[in-house]
């Protein structure tokens, strides 16, 4: 069995639940993760927002233009009034649920209600279509064993429990659909596991149902091995290593969170991205091995800041990095990439909101530069240092750029410039002829 999951623009309108019925119903016998139709958990937080400000106005306005796409979609999905009916009921049900929160007190439990709403919706529609166009499938209410526990963590032993017994009940079942990113904690109440959460529902199912595989299911094809904004003929990386996953993810690659696959990754679950517009394309798979003595990816980040502190103090002497850390922490501003010397230590930062206080700080112990609008370019592959020659192929594709600091070492998979804003397209470029041409 694998898990499959779909983002809510897979479900975003009639059409996109009619394409997803299709494509879920050809692949048979799974369980099947939905995320809140596109928009919609955006505009339950606005709702709960002009709740949480006592506009009720306000909320009630959001509530109606929400309420009007959801009647629009019943109108194009289903084609006999019965399953009409039957769907209409069910939305309204949700909206006349949402809109009872206008008279009473709210707080962060009743919003949380109204989150839910979002998945309840997406996956009450394609289970009525599917019914209508005659599968079987069932849906397993998120909500009856999706449950975190005290420390906000999921609690896989009872859901593993909870969810087979629910399967084990439905024998005939074509197919399972459950809600994405919704669960109770460990008090009962209602809760999700925060926003992108549908990734982590899928890659917690699939960890305890120890499944096949978990498919994530969006509207592009996989993560590609260099920033097609920016590079011409780049491609869909065809598997990476969790840990090379991981790596990009600060790049804000096209991937999933770490956090959210971590499940998955535990229990050597592959992980395999998928293109809902394309559904034949191998998209890219996400596992624990790795293809060795390969360069995957290349990825930038941009608007970092570099902050340089040379102190001959530094020399010989214990606990200098430490102090400087310190003044990071104090500020909550996380340090991204680091080089040192001997007299010198160089670090990133992506967030400048505290740059002058940090920098204020900092020259108690040294000298101070700081140089802006820097990129960071980050090099992913089986970068493990006994293998020769990668280290050097990355270093020469960059030889006529001029280079500010470079980061080696700190795992198997990377290897990080960091390059002018200026030099961020031919960095990429260079790097793509030299490391992927072949
Ligand atoms: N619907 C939720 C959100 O928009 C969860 C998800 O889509 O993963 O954050
Ligand atoms: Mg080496």
């Amino acid at each position: 069995m694998k898990v499959l999951k779909f983002g809510g623009t897979s479900v975003g309108s009639a059409q996109r639940i009619k394409d997803v019925a299709k494509l879920i119903n050809e692949r048979g016998r799974n369980l099947i993760v939905l995320s809140a139709m596109s928009g919609t958990t955006n505009s339950l937080v606005e709702i709960g927002d002009y709740l949480y400000k006592k506009n009720i106005d306000g909320a009630k306005e959001t509530i109606n233009i929400l309420e009007a796409k959801y009647i629009k979609t019943i109108d194009e999905l289903y084609s006999t009034k019965e399953y009409k009916e039957k769907a209409t009921e069910a939305i309204k049900a949700c909206f006349n649920y949402i809109r009872s929160f206008s008279k009473d007190i709210f707080t962060m439990f009743e919003e949380r209600e109204i989150l839910a709403q979002g998945e309840l919706m997406s996956t009450a529609l394609l289970n009525f279509y599917l019914q209508e166009t005659g599968v079987n499938s069932v849906l397993l209410p998120a909500l009856d064993f999706m449950r975190t526990d005290k420390n906000a963590e999921a609690d896989t032993q009872y859901i593993r429990e909870k969810l087979t017994a629910l399967m084990q009940k439905h024998p005939e079942a074509d197919l399972f659909l459950t809600q994405g990113y919704i669960c109770r904690n460990a008090y009962g109440e209602i809760d999700n596991l925060q926003r992108g959460g549908s990734d982590l529902t899928a890659s917690i199912i699939g960890a305890v149902l120890d499944a096949e595989e978990i498919e994530i299911w969006t509207d592009i094809d996989g993560m590609h091995n260099n920033d097609p904004r920016f590079v011409e003929g780049t491609k869909p990386v065809k598997e990476l290593h969790f840990e090379e996953a991981a790596e990009l993810a600060y790049f804000g690659a096209k991937i999933l969170h770490p956090t959210c696959v971590l499940p998955a990754k535990l229990n050597n679950i592959p992980v395999r991205l998928l293109n809902t517009m394309q559904p034949e394309a191998p998209g890219t798979l996400i596992h624990n091995t790795s293809e060795s003595r390969r360069i995957k990816a290349v990825a930038a980040k941009d608007n970092i800041t570099a902050i340089k502190i040379k102190s001959g103090r530094m020399l010989l002497a214990y606990g200098f990095l430490r102090k400087v850390f310190e003044i990071f922490e104090t500020y909550k501003t996380s340090i991204d990439m680091i080089a040192t010397s001997e007299v010198g230590v160089s670090v990133t930062i992506d967030d400048e909101r505290n740059l002058q206080s940090i920098v204020d700080d900092l020259k108690k112990f040294g000298t101070v530069t700081v140089d802006r609008d820097m990129v960071i370019i980050c090099v992913v592959g089986d970068l493990e240092w006994q293998n020769r020659g990668f280290e050097a192929k990355a270093l020469d594709a960059l030889r006529d750029i001029p280079v500010r600091m470079i980061s080696y070492g700190g795992s198997n998979y990377n290897i990080s410039f960091l390059v002018r804003k200026e030099d961020k397209v031919a960095a990429l470029n260079s790097l793509s002829q030299h490391l992927f041409n072949d």
